[in-house]
């Protein structure tokens, strides 16, 4: 019933195989760094809107040189849609970053965003406010 002595006995396949790991497709993994777990969409790609200056985050978008991060998707996107995403919003939802930032570093800037969107929130509240103070 002991076959696997007519087989070779110690897993040499295996010992081959590590070998040439740094030639292959490995870097992919490492251009992608950190993905936040809030991320969205979850493109069956994980490399689509995670891999700085790789493919953009929009799922109809191929265009690369994905160099902005969304605070709100923790994507990467390109020039073009971040800056449709940015027109519409006082407060810039897409920001240049210069590489992938670590998950600490994306909730930091998310945390950023909600600031400066109550920040302006406020102050337009008290902005309209502001005249049935001085008008005793
Ligand atoms: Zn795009």
């Amino acid at each position: 019933m002991t076959r696997q002595n007519a087989l070779t006995p110690n897993g040499h396949v295996r010992a081959r195989h590590a070998k040439p790991a740094t030639t292959r497709s490995t870097s992919t993994s490492a251009e992608v760094g950190e993905v936040h777990a809030n991320r969205y969409p979850k493109h069956e790609d994980p490399t689509k809107g995670q891999v700085y200056n790789g493919v953009c985050n929009t799922t109809a978008c191929v265009g690369r040189r994905a160099v902005w991060l969304n605070r709100g998707t923790f994507g990467l996107y390109c020039t073009t849609c971040a800056r449709g995403q940015n027109r519409y919003n006082e407060v810039p939802i897409c920001i240049l970053v210069d590489r992938k930032p670590t998950i600490a570093e994306m909730d930091a800037h998310h945390h950023a965003m909600m600031a400066d969107m109550s920040a302006l929130r406020k102050a337009r509240h008290e902005q309209t406010t502001e005249p049935h103070f001085s008008n005793s």
